[in-house]
C-alpha cells in the first residue's frame, strides 16, 4: 500500500470528547470516525485491525471444536418475553417498531435466539454437545456511551454459547473456553487476568471476565488480586476476610439513651463527636432497586457494593436514593430527618439488607430518624427489625486480607475484553428448549455462554501500547507490520531502495507501507509513530554508504542496517507471528 492512495487522515489534535488514550489516539490517528453518539466508522486502518483480531478468535474458536453462525440484528419480542428478560433488560435494550406495528429490539446479546435455533435443531442427547458461535455488530443503548469504541453502543462482538447434556458438561467446556481466551488474547499481545465476576443481565451462578489491566483512565472496573494465590475478582464480586476492629461500644457508652449530635451529617463528623471508631457506628443508606426503597446497613467504616447489594434485594436497577426521596421515605413514616441521622428503627414496609460487619457489633451509634440525634450503646434488638438479613454487601477494600489463602489483597484498574458465564438452564427452562435422554425423558440443556468484545480488544490494546507519540500496536494486531520512508522523495536512489524494498517485503508476505508522499520527513515521522506501525524502515543519505534507518516502534531502538539485512529481519519477525 503507497501511503498517497491509503485512506488516512491524520489530524493534528485529539477530538474535544475523547477522555481516555485510545478514543483519543484512534481518533486523531484516523482509524475511527464518530457517526452520532457511541457508533462509529471503523475506517480502513481500523478495519484492517479489527478483522485480525476476529481471524484470530475464529481460528482459537474452531480449534477449540466451536461452529460459526450468523443470527439476525434484529429479534422479535416474543422471543425475549419467553426467556423473561423483555421485562427485565433494562433500558440498554434498543426497542422498535415495524411498519406492522410488530415490536422488536436490536440484539444486544443473543441468548434468545440461539436457544431458539437450538430447541429446533437439537433434540437428542446424541447431538450434544454442542458450541456455536459468531461475530457481529451489538447494540445496547448505553446510559453514557463514551470511551470512544471501549463503551460504544454499536460494537463488534464475538459471542458463543454451548450446549451440554450435564453439569459436568458444561464445566469442561467452561474451562475449554478458558484455554482458547487465554490464548486469543496472548496471540492480540494482550496480557490479562481472568477474575470472577458477577453474572450481571446475562443470569447464571458463575463467571469470569478477561480483564487487561491499565494504569490509564480507561479502567472501568476495579480488580482485586491476591499476589500470594490464584485470587482475582471484579469489584462487583470480591469477598474477602475482614481484620479485627473495635465493635463493641461498652468502653464508650454505659446504657442505651439517645444524645444530642448537631450536625453530624458524616460518619467523620459523628465518629469525631463521640470521640469514637467509626467501626460503632451503624451506617444506615437509602437506595431505590427498581424505584421502591431499600435500607443497606453496614458497618460506619465500609462501603456498599452497589451491585452485590442489587443481587441480595434481588433487582434489575439500583441507584442511591436522592435528598427528595429521603425526604419522601420520612414523610410516609411520619418523620423529618434530614440524611445523616436516618435508621431503620420505625420505617415500615421496607426491605433491610444487613451487611456481614454489623454481625456482631454491639453497644453502637444509629441514626434514629430525627435531626441532630443518634441513639448510642444500641443493639440490633433495639431496632425493630422484623428479621435479620445479613448479606455481604460490602465492597472489599485494598488491603483486606484474601478470602482464599489470608494475605493481603491488592486493587488495579481493568478493562473487561471478555466474558464467560455458567448459565445452567437460565434460558432452556422458561424456553422450554429439550433434549431428549438415553431413556427418552427431556431435559433442558445445561448451557453456557462466552463473549468478547472485539472492537473494545482493539481499543484496549491501544490503552496498554502506547506513548506520547501515538500508538505502539502488537505486531499481530497492527494494520501493516511495517512502514517505509524515503527522506527525500526527489532523489533518485533513496526512492529506489525504498521502492525495493517495499517489493521485497511486499513478495515475502509482509504488510508494508510505502511513504511516498512528498512530505517533510518530519511529518512523515510523526504520522508513522501515531498510526503505529510496529517496524519503520527510513532510507535517507546514508544509502549513499550501503545502510538504512531501523526502527522498533516499541522499544525506540534505532540501529543503522543494510537494506537487505533490514528486510530479512522484517520477514523473519512476521513470521513469528502465531
Ligand atoms: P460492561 O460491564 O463493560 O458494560 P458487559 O459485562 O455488559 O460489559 P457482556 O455482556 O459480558 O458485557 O459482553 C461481552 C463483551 O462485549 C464484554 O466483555 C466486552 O468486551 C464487550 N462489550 C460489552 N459492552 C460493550 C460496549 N458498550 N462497547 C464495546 N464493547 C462492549
Ligand atoms: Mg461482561
Amino acid at each position: 500500500m503507497k501511503m498517497s492512495k491509503l485512506f488516512v487522515q491524520t489530524q493534528r489534535e485529539f477530538p474535544s470528547d475523547a477522555e481516555v488514550i485510545s478514543h483519543k489516539m484512534l481518533a486523531r490517528a484516523g482509524y475511527i470516525r464518530k457517526l452520532t453518539s457511541g457508533v462509529y466508522n471503523f475506517l480502513p486502518l481500523m478495519w484492517r485491525v479489527l478483522k485480525k483480531i476476529e481471524t484470530i478468535v475464529r481460528e482459537e474458536m474452531d480449534s477449540a471444536g466451536a461452529q460459526e453462525l450468523l443470527m439476525p440484528f434484529v429479534q422479535p419480542k416474543e422471543l425475549w418475553e419467553e426467556s423473561g428478560r423483555w421485562d427485565a433488560y433494562g433500558k440498554e435494550l434498543m426497542r422498535l417498531k415495524d411498519r406492522h406495528d410488530r415490536i422488536m429490539c436490536l440484539g444486544p446479546t443473543h441468548e434468545e435466539v440461539i436457544t431458539s435455533i437450538a430447541r429446533d435443531g437439537l433434540k437428542s442427547y446424541k447431538q450434544l454437545p454442542v458450541n456455536l458461535y459468531q461475530i457481529q455488530s451489538k447494540f445496547r443503548d448505553e446510559v453514557r456511551p463514551r470511551y470512544g469504541l471501549l463503551r460504544g453502543r454499536e460494537f463488534i462482538m464475538k459471542d458463543a454459547y454451548s450446549f451440554d447434556i450435564d453439569e459436568a458438561g458444561l464445566d469442561r467446556e467452561y474451562e475449554n473456553m478458558a484455554r482458547a481466551y487465554k490464548r486469543i488474547f496472548d496471540r492480540c499481545g494482550l496480557a490479562t487476568k481472568m477474575v470472577q465476576s458477577d453474572s450481571g443481565a446475562i443470569g447464571g451462578s458463575v463467571s469470569h471476565e478477561f480483564m487487561v489491566i491499565t494504569d490509564t483512565d480507561a479502567g472501568e472496573n476495579d480488580v482485586f488480586y491476591c499476589n500470594d494465590c490464584d485470587y482475582a475478582a471484579n469489584s462487583n464480586h470480591a469477598v474477602s476476610k475482614l481484620a479485627d476492629a473495635v465493635t463493641d461500644g461498652s468502653e464508650y457508652f454505659n446504657k442505651t439513651e439517645i444524645l444530642d449530635t448537631p450536625g453530624t451529617h458524616s460518619i467523620e463528623e459523628l465518629s469525631a463527636f463521640l470521640k469514637i471508631p467509626s467501626t460503632l457506628i451503624l451506617k444506615t443508606l437509602v437506595y431505590i432497586v427498581d424505584k421502591k426503597p431499600v435500607l443497606a446497613l453496614i458497618r460506619g467504616d465500609r462501603t456498599v457494593e452497589e451491585t452485590k447489594l442489587l443481587n441480595a434485594a434481588g433487582g434489575i436497577e439500583i441507584r442511591i436514593a436522592s435528598g427528595a426521596e429521603i425526604e419522601e421515605l420520612m414523610q410516609n413514616n411520619g418523620f423529618s430527618a434530614v440524611p445523616g441521622f436516618i435508621g431503620p428503627k420505625g420505617l415500615k414496609n421496607i426491605p433491610v439488607i444487613i451487611d456481614e460487619t454489623v454481625r456482631g457489633m454491639k453497644n453502637f451509634v444509629v441514626g434514629i430518624n430525627q435531626t441532630d440525634k443518634h441513639m448510642v450503646g444500641a443493639n440490633l434488638d433495639d431496632l425493630g427489625l422484623n428479621e435479620l438479613n445479613y448479606r455481604d454487601i460490602r465492597l472489599v477494600e485494598a488491603g483486606d486480607i484474601c478470602p482464599e489463602c489470608g494475605r493481603p489483597l491488592f486493587v488495579t484498574k481493568g478493562i473487561e475484553v471478555g466474558n464467560i458465564f455458567k448459565l445452567g438452564t437460565k434460558y432452556s427452562k422458561p424456553m422450554n428448549a429439550v433434549f431428549t435422554d438415553e431413556n427418552g425423558q427431556t431435559h433442558p440443556y445445561i448451557m453456557g455462554c462466552y463473549g468478547i468484545g472485539i472492537s473494545r480488544t482493539a481499543a484496549a490494546a491501544v490503552e496498554a501500547h502506547y506513548d506520547e507519540h501515538g500508538i505502539k500496536w502488537p505486531l499481530a494486531i497492527a494494520p501493516y507490520h511495517v512502514i517505509v520512508i524515503p527522506v527525500s522523495t526527489n532523489d533518485e536512489l533513496q526512492m529506489s531502495t525504498a521502492q525495493k524494498i517495499y517489493e521485497d517485503l511486499q513478495k515475502a508476505g509482509v504488510e508494508v507501507v510505502l511513504d511516498d508522499r512528498d512530505e517533510r520527513a518530519g511529518v512523515k515521522f510523526k504520522d508513522a509513530d501515531l498510526i503505529g506501525f510496529p517496524y519503520r524502515i527510513t532510507v535517507g543519505r546514508t544509502i549513499t554508504d550501503g545502510l538504512v534507518e531501523y526502527k522498533v516502534r516499541e522499544t525506540g531502538e534505532l540501529t543503522t542496517v543494510t537494506p537487505e539485512k533490514a528486510v530479512n529481519d522484517i520477514i523473519e519477525i512476521v513470521k513469528t507471528i502465531k
